[in-house]
């Protein structure tokens, strides 16, 4: 197995990086600033095909690998994090239909995600059911006539009150926990849905985070994703998949800021030398630039593994443990290399001028959502011993 890029990745990866440049980079102070989520960046993805990269090609996807997935997210993420999360938000409300979606399903739901002509959401996380997500409380009641009632409350939704298609966990049947889980989706318009607070956030603030509620939203039976108690295992095969998603936000930031922070100290002088050549910054540097590179290999190659594994709902333990450790090692990396390059530029990096200060800030979310590190590391324990 090989996760050396192709000539084509390059390409791709050159294309991207300088879209991102022309056109995401001069967006990126003033969605930070506003908060407002930017629609022409999501439009110009959609214009690039970069909604549905690694969709099927037979839904109207790219039909791209996990690894040119991954290339795009960094590339956009290196100059900005909320734009980057458009491509990755996009592929997480996808997943579910594209891991157990029927042919109509997919055919009904997942083309015009595919297109753009539907933005998509993923929404398992409720306020008293977070990395405990089995703990989830809305239920969807089979109806007298067929089909569910569906009533409820997500909180912390990507694209909530945006997305046009969202896939939502509920509990069905006489069950709890895990195994009562199913998935449905959920069109934006429809009666008994709406959507409650929209979060302000530390970071990423051009993403609008929010709460759905769901008061007896009437669901035909054929919204509902595999069998019922297939919810669960749905959602964390989603998870094993997106997660890299996240990872490559992460490295894209870490990355980003390193190149800001070495560009800096090089052109900065003090004590009349460049700072470069002080012996503990350059130590920091080599530093940093090891934790990038390792982060990246771990992620390509986990991306490779991902990818090997296809659309099936049933992972192996390597493909859960590679993605949850792309994750993490990512993240943590993003944490530190953005709090070192604020570090590196000295006062300046503390004024929001400087884009790292919106890096660090961007940065933290990548070690929380997906579930957090500490789940992560729960994750990565429990498929262990796959090998042995
Ligand atoms: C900006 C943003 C976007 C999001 N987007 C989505 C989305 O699109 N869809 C969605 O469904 N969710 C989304 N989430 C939710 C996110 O995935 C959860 O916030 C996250 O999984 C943590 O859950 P929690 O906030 O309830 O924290 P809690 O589960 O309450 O955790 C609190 C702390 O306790 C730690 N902890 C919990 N359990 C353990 C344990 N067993 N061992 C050790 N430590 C533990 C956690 O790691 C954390 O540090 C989003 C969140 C944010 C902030």
């Amino acid at each position: 197995m090989s996760y050396d890029l192709t000539d084509e990745q390059r390409l791709f990866r050159d294309t991207v990086r300088r879209l991102a440049h022309e056109r995401v980079e001069p967006r990126a102070a003033e969605i930070d600033a506003s908060g407002a989520y930017p629609l022409d960046v999501y439009q110009l993805f959609q214009e690039y095909g970069l909604l549905g990269l690694a969709m099927p090609e037979a839904y109207g996807g790219g039909g791209a690998d996990l690894l040119t997935l991954a290339i795009a997210i960094e590339e956009v993420a290196r100059v900005c994090a909320t734009s980057s999360l458009i491509i990755a938000a996009q592929h997480l409300g996808a997943m579910p239909l594209m891991l157990a979606g029927t042919p109509a399903q997919k055919e009904r739901f997942l083309l015009p995600i595919a297109s753009g002509e539907h933005m998509a959401a993923f929404a398992l996380t409720e306020p008293e059911a977070g990395s405990d997500a089995a703990a989830a409380r809305t239920r969807a009641e089979p109806e007298p006539g067929g089909g569910y009632s569906l009533t409820g409350q997500k909180v912390f939704i990507t694209n909530g009150g945006l997305a046009d298609t969202t896939v939502v966990f509920a509990a069905t049947g006489d069950r709890t926990g895990a195994a009562a889980m199913s998935a449905f989706v959920v069109d934006k318009d429809m009666p008994g849905f709406s959507v409650g607070r929209v979060e302000k956030k530390l970071g990423i603030r051009g993403s609008q985070t929010a709460e759905l509620r769901f008061d007896h939203v009437h669901l035909e039976a054929d919204r509902l994703l595999g069998q019922e108690g297939d919810g669960f295992k749905i959602a964390m095969r989603t998870l094993d998949r997106t997660r890299l998603g996240i990872a490559a936000q992460a490295l894209g930031i870490a990355q980003g800021a390193f190149d800001l922070a070495f560009a800096h100290v090089r052109g900065r002088r003090q004590f009349g030398r460049a700072l470069t050549e002080f012996q503990g910054l350059q130590w920091t540097l080599a530093d940093l630039a090891l934790q990038i590179e390792a982060s990246r290999q771990l992620l390509y190659r986990a991306s490779e593994v991902v990818e090997q594994a296809g659309f099936a709902i049933d992972s192996s333990r390597e493909v859960t443990r590679l993605s949850a450790m792309a994750k993490l090692q990512c993240s943590d990396t993003a944490m530190r290399v953005t709090t070192e390059a604020v570090q590196l530029f000295g006062g300046y990096g503390y004024i929001e001028d400087y884009p790292v200060a919106r890096m660090m800030r961007d940065a933290k979310i990548t070690q929380i959502y997906e579930g957090t590190n500490q789940v992560q590391r729960i994750v990565i324990f429990r498929n262990l011993e796959a090998d042995a």
